[in-house]
């Protein structure tokens, strides 16, 4: 796949003294790394194909082309918010007209503008989102436009074994063909193997010069801790802050709740710590994004939504509450630490029971996206267990020989390293059974057999049969586990991505059985697994449609002004985000959704799925069937109970003491209840509170109220009504208004 570098390089043009240029635009004195090779390789007209970790100056490799050649260069990114960014900061080290984004937050008159600009000349650079790259209008602009090449940024997007996968990523090269054959410059950074070659093969880039930079982190230390009981991780990370004052770090949760309580706990404990997910307002978001880079906040602990395209030099820590979903994730967000070369450490808390709630995550998506999704999660599994080097592994995965001497001790096991066992004749013992078994089985299956463990697997390919099964059962399944892992990690032994992870001796390994040599090994550490019982904890966040979003969320602030209510009543955010995520077309598949009831679906969903449909059918969406199960059905037992008894109009205070709470909790839960979409009578309640006069004049009041209800309620009827009956009149106005 890879053109030989220096024929290539011979090949090339006169071209423009680059340093100059480095200087002038960007005010640097010399180029990091391949920068140089790379940007005389665009110039001469060749596909380049660039794989460097964040922080090497992979954007420098197509905006410096840009701002040279003549014409506009097309940037597709993912993003809108890491596309603004990146322009304002183009434009700031030139003029205002230099750069522009097109995608759908721009009004008509903005368009106007960025087509003006472009065909004037004026603009170099054009950052484009696939969903809006793929709209006929633009592919009939960009055909009159003089174009100097096509660069794709971020393209493991491409690929389903990247850790952001999105569909419309596999369009592009179609569409650019469309348009003008120009060069293209594809960057990412990271990309397995599987993943580099998907993004060659998709992008039809066969010909193109690779430029891969090593994803060595020399200045990173990897730690992974065990996560403990419930709260013991979060005192930890606590002390761990402690000893770290004015120092920034990140720290990252799989689900919203877990951030906010995190964030809520540190800052009880005096550390200025700020909640960072999509769940928040917007304008919170972009507020405790600038706070943390302005350094008026210490932490910031997030979800995945956060990290894209902020470019911090000095966060010192970066930890990892929950295990991540995958390891290039895990690189990814572990990579924002120590951009200065300065230090920088990685904490990952871990508890076996988090990988099987990941997995449970799973169950409800399609089959190919689930089966991937498992193969990912049991590599960052494997590497939480690993008592190999962390960096070794790492690297491995990224298709990158290390030998562990260089890790200098960066690493909790090249630190502590655990006692070293020789392995020789259990390696050969595994690497015959592999054989024998021709490629056809996964880990956990060899293992079973290795231990006599007569799964059902097992006995239905009946290798209960063969000589080998039972030959280990004097050692731990975590043994021959550890073994394995081993065999892998000095790739005697392949693991078929593509093919459900199943393994395969390879050359290495039959050398190895032919001769064996020394293989020195420890076993994987075993964690302890400790399970909660938390009821939200399947809520993973997820990436939506940030276009349609954008939309439906104008429309739901249309449809709440013609009917005289606030928006949060018409939809809340979870349910326009769940929307458009799974594109509901139909009544019944809207009342699928979060937050969404039948009742609630009739009421106000006939806009959203026309909106949808249009959108769907505009954009060329492939719907997937069995996305849409209900996400989160989580009514509880106390949520159950509540509901009978205000059905059967029991007190409040009553439901209360049946259930042991405090009444504000109470009031709490029914609103939960009601927030998820269940109409709940509870006019008695109120008419118990004031006459209907005064109720009118407050429900009035909350009609014209978006913003902190309660909190302005109080200061208006503060006298006459306490903060728990404001809140059961705003719940009843919720229940009545929006279900
Ligand atoms: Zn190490």
């Amino acid at each position: 796949m890879a053109v030989d570098k220096s024929l290539k390089a011979k090949e090339k043009s006169v071209q423009p003294n680059l340093k100059e240029a480095l200087r002038e635009y960007f005010g640097f004195d010399s180029f990091k790394g391949e920068q140089e090779e790379i940007i005389h390789n665009l110039l001469s007209g060749n596909d380049t194909f660039v794989i460097m970790p964040t922080g090497g100056g992979k954007s420098v490799c197509y905006q410096l082309p840009a701002l040279i050649m003549p014409g506009t260069a097309i940037i597709i990114s993912p993003l809108i918010a890491l596309m603004k960014n990146q322009v304002d900061a183009i434009r700031s080290l030139s003029h205002e007209s230099v750069a522009h984004f097109l995608n759908s937050s721009l009004n008509k008159g903005e368009i106007t503008t960025v087509k003006k600009d472009i065909n004037a000349g004026n603009t170099k650079m054009l950052y484009i989102a696939p969903e809006t790259l793929k709209k006929d209008e633009t592919i009939e602009f960009l055909k009159t436009i003089d174009i100097s090449f096509v660069a794709v940024d971020e393209a493991h997007c491409i690929s389903e074994w990247g850790h952001d996968f999105r569909p419309e990523y596999r369009r592009i090269k179609q569409m650019v063909k469309e348009i003008k054959d120009v060069p293209m410059i594809a960057l990412t950074a990271t990309a397995t193997p599987k993943v580099q070659s998907d993004i060659i093969k998709n992008l039809q880039m066969n010909d193109a010069v690779v430029y891969k930079s090593s994803f060595n982190r020399s200045n990173l230390y990897y730690e992974v801790r065990s996560k403990g009981k419930k709260g013991e991780a979060i005192k930890e990370i606590v002390s761990y802050i402690k000893t770290k004052p004015n120092k920034t770090g990140i720290i990252y949760c799989l689900s919203r709740k877990r951030v906010d309580e995190i964030a809520g706990i540190l800052q009880a404990n005096g550390i200025k710590a700020l909640p960072y997910h999509a769940g928040l307002d917007a304008k919170v978001r972009g507020d405790h994004q600038d706070k943390f880079l302005m350094e008026e906040a210490d932490v910031i602990v997030a979800t995945i939504a956060f990290g894209m395209g902020i470019d911090k030099p000095d966060v010192r820590f970066v930890i990892h509450y929950d295990i991540p979903k995958s390891i290039e994730g895990y690189y990814q967000e572990t990579g924002r630490g120590g951009r200065d070369g300065l230090e920088g450490e990685c904490l990952l808390f871990y508890n076996p029971a988090d990988i099987e709630k990941l997995e449970k995550f799973l169950k409800d998506k399609p089959v190919a996206e689930r089966e991937i999704g498992e193969l990912l999660i049991f590599e960052t599994e494997a590497f939480a267990e690993s008592s190999a080097c962390r960096r070794k592994f790492l690297l491995h995965y990224f298709g990158e020989e290390f030998d562990d001497k260089g890790c200098n001790k960066m690493c909790d096991n090249c630190r502590h390293p655990k006692e070293k066992i020789d392995g020789q004749a259990a390696a050969v013992t595994a690497l015959k059974l592999i054989k024998e078994i021709k490629g056809k089985y996964n880990l956990k299956h060899c293992v079973d057999i290795l231990i006599g463990n007569k799964t059902h697997e097992v006995t239905l390919s009946k290798h209960q049969d063969l000589a080998l099964f039972g030959v280990g059962k004097d050692q731990e399944d975590n043994y021959w586990k550890s073994v394995i892992r081993q065999l892998l990690l000095r790739a005697m032994v392949t693991k078929n991505i593509e093919n459900y992870g199943l393994l395969s001796i390879n050359e290495e390994g039959e050398k190895f059985l032919k001769k064996p040599t020394k293989f020195e090994m420890s076993v994987d550490r075993k964690f302890e697994k400790f399970t909660d019982t938390d009821e939200d904890d399947g809520q993973v966040e997820m990436v939506y449609d940030e276009e349609l979003f954008a939309i439906l969320k104008d429309l739901c602030k249309k449809v709440a002004k013609a009917k005289n209510l606030p928006p949060y009543i018409v939809f809340q955010e979870p349910s326009l985000q769940e929307m458009a995520f799974k594109y509901p077309i139909t009544m019944d598949e809207l009342s699928k959704i979060v937050g969404v009831s039948s009742g609630k679906a009739i009421k106000f969903g006939k806009e959203f799925l026309d909106v949808i449909k249009k959108y769907v059918e505009e954009n060329n969406i492939e719907r997937t069937e069995d996305v849409t199960i209900k996400s989160v059905v989580n009514k509880s037992a106390r949520k159950i109970a509540i509901i009978t008894n205000i059905d059967k109009r029991v007190s409040l205070d009553d439901i209360a003491r049946g259930q042991g709470i405090k009444r504000d909790e109470l009031l709490q839960e029914i609103e939960n209840i009601v927030n998820s979409g269940t109409k709940l009578n509870l006019s008695r309640y109120v008419s118990e509170l004031t006459d209907e006069e005064i109720l009118d004049e407050v429900m009035d009041f909350f009609r014209k109220t978006n913003d902190n209800v309660i909190e302005s309620a109080m200061k208006e009827y503060g006298e006459e009504f306490s903060k728990d009956e404001l809140h059961l009149m705003h719940i009843h106005f919720i229940s009545e208004m929006a279900n």
